[in-house]
């Protein structure tokens, strides 16, 4: 078995999968491979996917699938898989570190201290105790962000419609628009959820909320939040994504009030070792013939 690994996975994996099969990272492998392993730099498109004559299987390491072409997949009797579970922690606490870091003028105190200045008057922070956080989506993430804002002692509350119980309140998303000293994006990319953070959604949130997207970039309309942050009715964005990666000229990257990443929600150590053993579990059981459960377009 020739296991293609595309995209950066943990620096032990190729080890870990020798006993599979070969292991390469050479993208002119891609005919021969049986498997691929993504995480979101490589597009697996249909163009992409015609070229890898022998696929089986290609593993999205992490959640979202929106870079392979599932339908592709489907027809072609290529199994499609992610490691869902695996990023969830690390996702979570990199929008609790958002929260603190914005509350706190993180950036500001080590920038100015860093400096030589010692702007200690000039950086009255705010804290999370008893503010309200709204999770839009209440999945793995979001479940994750509340247990720690809960230890934070926020009100958290919730707006999914397609959940219908669940420890965390759920309330509409005006009345969660309104409530919210903090709203925190968990959804995937969809037809509902893309551009959906726009003027409108933004005029029902309270004046000079916070807003953290650790989801998917194109849920917001840049330039309507753009707007917002720069008369100030809202408050500050934390984002680690963006509607192109990297970010090029998004307006977002000339509002002062912005907390940015570089997409690296999911990317800690310990968040790549469960993705390898998703990975090393999923090619195991392809390669002693056990029937794969493909994602679905
Ligand atoms: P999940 O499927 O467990 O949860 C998503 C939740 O969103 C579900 O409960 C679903 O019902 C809800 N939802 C769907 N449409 C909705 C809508 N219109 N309004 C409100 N809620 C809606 O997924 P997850 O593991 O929690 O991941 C959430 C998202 O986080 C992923 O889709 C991905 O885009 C993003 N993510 C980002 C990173 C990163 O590196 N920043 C890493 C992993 C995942």
């Amino acid at each position: 078995m020739k296991i293609l690994i595309a995209d950066s996975f943990g620096k032990d994996l190729p080890e870990k999968l020798k006993e599979f099969g070969e292991v390469t990272d050479d993208i002119n492998e891609l005919p021969n491979a049986d498997v691929i392993l993504v995480r979101s730099a490589t597009k697996a498109t249909d163009e992409y996917l015609e070229k890898a004559k022998n696929l089986k299987l290609i593993i999205r390491g992490g959640v979202g699938v929106d870079n392979i072409d599932i339908g592709y997949c489907t027809e072609h009797n290529i199994c499609a898989q992610n490691t869902p579970e695996a990023s969830s922690i690390a996702v979570a606490e990199l929008a609790i570190a958002f929260m603190l870091g914005i509350q706190r003028n993180i950036v500001k105190a080590h920038n100015t201290t860093k400096a030589g200045q010692w702007a200690k008057k000039e950086l009255k922070g705010r804290e999370l105790y008893k503010k309200t956080l709204g999770l839009i989506g209440i999945g793995r993430i979001g479940y994750e962000v509340a247990k720690r804002a809960m230890a934070f002692e926020m009100d958290v509350i919730a707006y999914d419609p397609y959940v219908k119980d669940s420890k965390i309140p759920l309330v509409g998303l005006d009345e969660l628009l309104a409530r919210s000293d903090f709203v925190s994006l968990h959804t995937p990319a969809t037809k509902e959820t893309l551009g959906m953070v726009n003027k409108e959604f933004i005029a029902k949130m309270k004046n000079g909320a916070v807003l953290i997207n650790t989801a998917r970039g194109k849920l917001l309309n840049e330039q309507d939040v753009y707007d917002a942050l720069q008369s100030g009715r809202l408050g500050f964005l934390g984002t680690d994504v963006y509607s192109t990666e990297p970010p090029g000229d998004s307006p977002l990257l000339r509002a002062d009030n912005v907390l940015l990443a570089p997409h690296i929600g999911a990317s800690t150590h310990e968040n790549m070792d469960r993705i390898g053993d998703i990975v090393c579990r999923l090619i195991k059981d392809l390669s002693e013939g056990k029937e794969l459960i493909s994602l679905k377009p």
